[in-house]
């Protein structure tokens, strides 16, 4: 059994507290919210904080649904777990891509443990650094964490391990942003922009800074859908994540605007605009959908580091985001 290393573990009630404490155990510590990826990379020494700071006492990242901002629609915490998001009945009935993307992650125990804040900061997955410490030692390690070579690109300068969060394509898609507080004070940040293309430093975020909430838009004419790829329904990670976002015409049937964006195949959750050009200012007819499809199909380059074949991986791009496109079609009743 792995067993966790000790570690200082820190409770702070407020976020004004939990910034100190960061700023006072400096780069050694960690923020924890469900501890559901945390604490398992702890185990296998991929992530070896010597202080925990929990945020689950913050009341501040607890906040569902009610208020509003400035974007029209709701605010919802960092800290609420999946299982609530995946059951509110105004995100089922208003935002299901976000609550239909929770409630795809992984297990119901996972799901009552995991927050939002967590999912939306998973660390990036790849099979030569998701192992054991005896594991990844036999290899010598990867340039992720203690070595010095990338095993999925021997001859390249960065890591390729893969963004696997169910929930931030959809935000992405869904053009939300996040409330970020930090020792210099608060910023909001769009979803798009929080994510790097880089397995090791895949967040924009500074380290120090929390995550506070995600605020997301108004209903006013659009709506989304996430499709999900993986080996086992019930359990696994996603291998590709399809989150696609339409506005319709306001007059007639047709795509006034869109988003196309794929999760499991980047390290980040890699928006696909030639997919959204082909969808603008068409009817969401058979051929509109082939060619977003295929405009999808062809800028996916999964890489060999999770699980399936990559080339059947590539194809089934192309079903997914066709999937997707039907699905917002039959919802639209045209
Ligand atoms: C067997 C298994 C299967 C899984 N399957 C899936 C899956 O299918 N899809 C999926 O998306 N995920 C999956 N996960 C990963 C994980 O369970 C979820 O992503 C979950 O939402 C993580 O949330 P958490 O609160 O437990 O994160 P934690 O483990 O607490 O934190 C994860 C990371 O985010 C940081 N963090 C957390 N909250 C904040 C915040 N508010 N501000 C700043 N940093 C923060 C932490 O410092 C840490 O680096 C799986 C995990 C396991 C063990
Ligand atoms: S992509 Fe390369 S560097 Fe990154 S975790 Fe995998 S083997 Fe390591």
């Amino acid at each position: 059994m792995l067993r966790l290393p000790s570690f200082t573990y820190l409770e702070p009630r407020t976020l004004v507290d939990a910034l100190k404490m960061k700023a006072d155990a400096g780069p050694n510590a960690s923020y924890v919210a469900g501890g559901t990826d945390l604490y398992p990379n702890m185990k296998r020494r991929q992530q070896e904080p010597g202080t925990v700071i929990s945020l689950m006492g913050i009341p501040e990242l607890k906040a569902t649904e009610g208020r509003k901002d400035g974007m029209g629609g709701p605010v919802i915490g960092a800290g609420v777990s999946l299982t609530e998001l995946s059951v509110l009945p105004s995100f089922r009935r208003s935002y299901s891509a976000v609550s239909t993307a929770a409630a795809l992650v992984s297990t119901p125990l996972l799901r009552n443990m995991g927050t939002l804040g967590g999912n939306l900061c998973l660390d990036t997955r790849c099979n030569y650094y998701d192992q054991g410490y005896e594991w990844r030692k036999s290899i010598d390690f990867c340039m992720k964490k203690a070595g010095h070579i990338c095993w999925v690109a021997p001859s390249s300068p960065r890591c390729w391990a893969v963004s696997s969060s169910d929930v931030a394509p959809v935000m992405v898609a869904m053009g939300a942003e996040y409330r970020l507080a930090g020792p210099g004070g608060e910023r909001v940040v769009p979803a798009g922009r929080f994510y790097h293309n880089d397995g090791i430093n895949y967040l924009t975020k500074q380290p120090d800074e929390i995550l506070v909430d995600v605020r997301l838009p108004a209903t006013d004419g659009w709506d989304a859908v996430y499709h999900k790829l993986r080996r086992r329904g019930s359990f696994d990670f996603p291998v590709l994540g399809v989150a696609a976002w339409v506005r319709w015409e306001k007059k007639g049937r047709g795509v006034a605007d869109a988003r196309i964006v794929l999760g499991g195949v980047a390290s980040y959750p890699q928006e696909i605009p030639e997919a959204a050009a082909a969808l603008k200012d068409a009817a969401l007819s058979d051929s509109t959908i082939e060619r977003a499809a295929e405009a999808a199909f062809r800028p996916s380059k999964p890489m060999d580091n999770t699980d399936f074949d990559l080339s059947w991986r590539k194809q089934m791009t192309r079903v997914y985001v066709t999937r997707a496109l039907e699905e917002l079609r039959n919802r639209r009743g045209t």
